[in-house]
């Protein structure tokens, strides 16, 4: 199968655009492997053969915004005796990609035109179904019958690295999606409370990766067990402060493993207001437990799109599946909506010890999968 591939977002890159195009090419052999025979650029735009088809997966290759599945062809004739005559009219968009061949766009077009319509009453036509691409670069002519929509974005870690914060519920894997399109590459963290929660929980964020994977190609995910610390605040904390704690927990060692991978930031699923623990205040309280660079790329979502969202890039299914939350144990009755950094502080500093003890043996116990 030949492939033509477009990546107009890398071309606005100026002097970087060689090295994104060299992290896509890189990525691109990492998802296919063996299947790739050849591999060309020409000029920002990719020409791909391959044993077999890969539409499906060149559709989670970001920084890919255009596919086109191509037939190859040395010159314009061979376009010409090659094009379908068993229809009415045909709509045609021409590019010519390099100025060495001698008709521009437009008198290549007029050509097949008015080819097509003397030899064979074929007429051209906009508003027509049967829709033709073709394309000169290299020397070549490449035909296509369909356009596809490519993923759009940034080639995975053409941006950086980042240390996603990952639950089994819709909204932390949709956020790690829009991590990855943006161009970083995403090393996965799940707290757990094994054996309070279920095995079963700790396989729905392991499908969840693998599914992300898809996107990510080649992904970590580190599991640590909060089971003693919210224990510990269990019977120490405020009930309506627990929450809190339990996140500002989640963040420390978040913080920690991303200098341990020397990642450049970290990624949540919250959206602003969607629970208790999600009020401005809240998000405030929380942030200001680590100095990392917080993204939250679903800040500005609604639940029900998020779940949309999720269907689209195959993880809703996983996250719909049955699994206990490491949060919805010790639950407590009542949750601080605005919660002041300064109270929160003041009932941290008294278990300041401990606290780090319990965090630095959670730490050292972590679980690593790679996926
Ligand atoms: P999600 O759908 O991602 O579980 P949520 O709506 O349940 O989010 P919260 O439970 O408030 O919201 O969690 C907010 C964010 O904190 C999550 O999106 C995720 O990034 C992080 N988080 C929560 N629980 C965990 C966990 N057990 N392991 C890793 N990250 C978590
Ligand atoms: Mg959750």
């Amino acid at each position: 199968m030949d492939y033509l591939l477009k990546t107009p977002e890398l071309t606005l890159k100026g002097k970087k655009r060689q090295l994104f195009e060299k992290i896509l090419i890189n990525n691109l052999k990492k998802k296919f492997k063996d299947n790739l025979n050849f591999l060309k650029n020409l000029g920002g735009v990719f020409w791909l053969k391959t044993e077999t088809k890969i539409e499906e997966g060149l559709k989670k290759i970001f920084g890919i915004s255009v596919i086109f599945k191509v037939e190859v062809f040395d010159n314009l004739d061979e376009v010409l005796i090659n094009f379908p005559k068993d229809i009415k009219n045909f709509n045609l968009q021409v590019k010519r990609g390099y100025k060495d061949y001698p008709l521009n766009s437009q008198q290549i077009f007029e050509k097949i035109v008015n080819y097509l319509k003397k030899n064979y009453n074929l007429q051209f036509n906009k508003k027509s179904k049967n829709r033709f691409y073709l394309e000169y670069r290299d020397k070549k002519f490449f035909w296509a019958k369909e356009k596809i929509k490519g993923a759009g974005g940034l080639p995975v870690s053409s941006s950086g690295k980042a240390v996603s914060l990952l639950s089994a519920g819709f909204d932390s894997p949709v956020a790690s999606f829009l991590a990855m399109k943006r161009g970083l590459k995403v090393y996965f963290v799940h707290f757990h409370s094994y054996p309070q929660t279920s095995k079963d929980s700790l396989e729905k964020v392991e499908k969840l990766v693998k599914v992300l994977n898809e996107y990510n190609l080649g992904s970590q995910l580190y599991l640590f067990n909060i089971l003693k610390i919210q224990k510990f605040y269990y019977q120490r904390i405020p009930q309506e402060f627990l929450v809190i704690f339990y996140r500002r927990t989640m963040f420390r060692l978040a913080e920690k493993l991303k200098e341990e991978l020397k990642a450049d930031c970290l990624v949540t699923g919250e959206s602003l207001g969607q629970v208790a623990s999600q009020t401005i205040q809240n998000l405030e309280v929380i942030s200001q437990t680590v100095s990392s660079f917080v993204l939250r790329p679903l800040i500005g979502f609604d639940k029900q799109e998020i779940i949309n969202f999720a269907r689209k890039i195959g993880t809703e299914e996983v996250s719909r599946l049955r699994g206990d939350d490491c949060c919805s144990l010790f639950i407590p009755k009542k949750v601080k909506t605005k919660a002041k950094i300064e109270e929160v502080l003041k009932i941290e500093n008294e278990w300041q010890r401990e606290i780090a003890n319990l965090e630095k043996e959670i730490y050292d116990e972590r679980f690593f999968l790679k996926i």
